[in-house]
């Protein structure tokens, strides 16, 4: 008997064949769906749909067998960290840590942040760089522009090390402090890289240099920067970065937080249980834990994941990033010019048009309900992409309440639409969302 587990897609028209130019990683796709919801989750590289086929008929349990598939086992574990940290420009002293996903990366630095540690957000980040921080956080509105990011940066975490000193609040108009004798108790800033909502790309390396300057640690969210940037932590000066898996073109359920071996060291085990431990006595509390990755790995790792992320990670490493990013550009700009010929879309946006991006456009149609125009595009035209708020409540709301402003329309909808391109996009894709839309007005 043969069971059904996933509905079948009618077949549909195809598109024509990809250039070989736009897909260097053979992202696989179903021929005549277009999929414009890439930073939702990306389809599967054929390097990781490969290494994962190879692990099938053999894989076995990793760091606790000593049975010869359990080795190589955990060698391609160990081997697949080793892999996803050099693509991310991994120190000597970092740990590189495998979790389920930016989210649970994210909370994992959260629960191991020393105590006292004051986070610093700006209220324009995705609900996983919001909420895991603890009571006391900072959240910095959103800026204006990435020059008024550091600038604003800059101010809070001067103000924030004044404070800690015990003086007195300074007068807005004095240039902030800059390393300070005393740093004071320890403060991590927590920023995204690229915006899901907007693409916006964020100053990383200006904010890590500020951060530094007043002796405090910066994570950033790469979640979006990654699969459409090089991200390297030691060019950066970044102290941690997280990602998921499943938006660079590996499947579901591995994802990574790397980053600086001291406090992931010192802090509780994220998880408790087997594989994080040094020793277990018989009595209640009587434990060890390791250090290293391990510590934040209790329980039976995720090979499938890790191997299928490393095999992306090397992939884009042999692959032309520059050309990759060229090309999404050209995709971008005929987007978003296409977008703009419409006088029923409008765009959101933080900063202003010609601010740095990545491939992802938010917009919301006049006078239409995103969420039946996206069902619209599904169902008519066979194009996938997101629409609501994306999980980024106060900067879409706050957008979309500027797009309104801008627009002096009245009639936008309070939910917004998103597309976004990925390797393997075409212009002939993007064209097709811009007539669906058109013919939508
Ligand atoms: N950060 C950003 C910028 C994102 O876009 C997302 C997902 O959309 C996340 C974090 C959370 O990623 P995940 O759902 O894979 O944990």
């Amino acid at each position: 008997m043969t069971i059904t587990l996933v509905p079948s897609l009618r077949p549909l028209p195809a598109l024509p064949d990809r250039p070989a130019d736009a897909d260097p990683l053979g992202v696989l796709g179903v021929p005549g769906q277009i999929n414009l919801d890439h930073a939702a989750s990306a389809p599967c590289a054929r390097a990781a749909a490969d290494a994962v086929a190879e692990l099938l008929p053999w894989y076995a349990s990793v760091h606790r067998g000593a049975g010869a598939l359990s080795r190589r086992c955990t060698l391609a574990y160990e081997r697949a960290r080793q892999t996803v940290g050099d693509f991310l420009g991994a120190r000597a002293d970092d740990h590189v840590i495998f979790t389920r996903n930016t989210t649970d990366a994210v909370n994992l630095l959260a629960r191991a942040l020393p105590a006292g540690t004051t986070v610093v957000t700006f209220a324009g980040e995705h609900h996983a760089n919001l909420l895991p921080w603890p009571r006391g956080s900072v959240r910095l509105p959103v800026p204006e522009s990435p020059a008024a990011a550091v600038r604003a940066l800059d101010a809070a975490l001067g103000e924030l090390r004044r404070v800690d000193a015990g003086n007195e609040p300074a007068p807005r108009s004095a240039a902030p402090a800059t390393n300070p004798a005393r740093p004071g108790p320890p403060v991590l800033v927590a920023v995204t890289g690229a915006s899901n909502v907007t693409g916006e790309r964020w100053p990383v390396a200006e904010l890590a240099r500020v951060a530094h300057r007043h002796s405090a640690r910066i994570l950033v969210d790469a979640a979006q920067l990654a699969p459409h940037a090089p991200v390297d932590l030691a060019a950066l000066d970044v102290d941690y970065l997280a990602l998921s898996g499943h938006k660079l073109y590996a499947p579901f359920g591995a994802g990574v937080l790397v980053g600086r071996s001291d406090w992931l060291d010192a802090a509780p085990p994220y998880l408790a249980g087997g594989g994080a431990t040094g020793h277990v006595g018989a009595a209640t509390h009587d434990v060890r834990w390791t250090t290293g990755p391990a510590r934040h790995e209790a329980g039976t790792p995720n090979l499938l994941g890790a191997v299928a992320l490393a095999a992306v990670c090397a992939a884009l490493t042999e692959a032309d990033r520059d050309a990759l990013h060229a090309r999404e550009q050209r995709l971008l700009a005929r987007l978003r010019e296409g977008l703009a010929a419409l006088p029923h879309v409008v765009e959101l946006r933080t900063f202003a048009p010609e601010a740095p991006r990545v491939g992802i456009v938010s917009f919301v149609v006049a006078g239409r309900d995103s969420a039946e125009v996206a069902a619209h595009l599904a169902t008519a035209h066979q194009i996938g992409v997101r629409d609501g708020l994306f999980c980024a409540h106060p900067l879409a709301r706050r957008l979309l309440a500027e797009a309104a402003a801008r627009s002096g329309r009245r009639d936008l909808p309070p939910t917004a639409l998103r597309a976004s391109i990925g390797l393997g996009s075409t212009a002939e894709e993007v064209d097709r969302l811009v007539a669906a839309l058109a013919a939508v007005g």
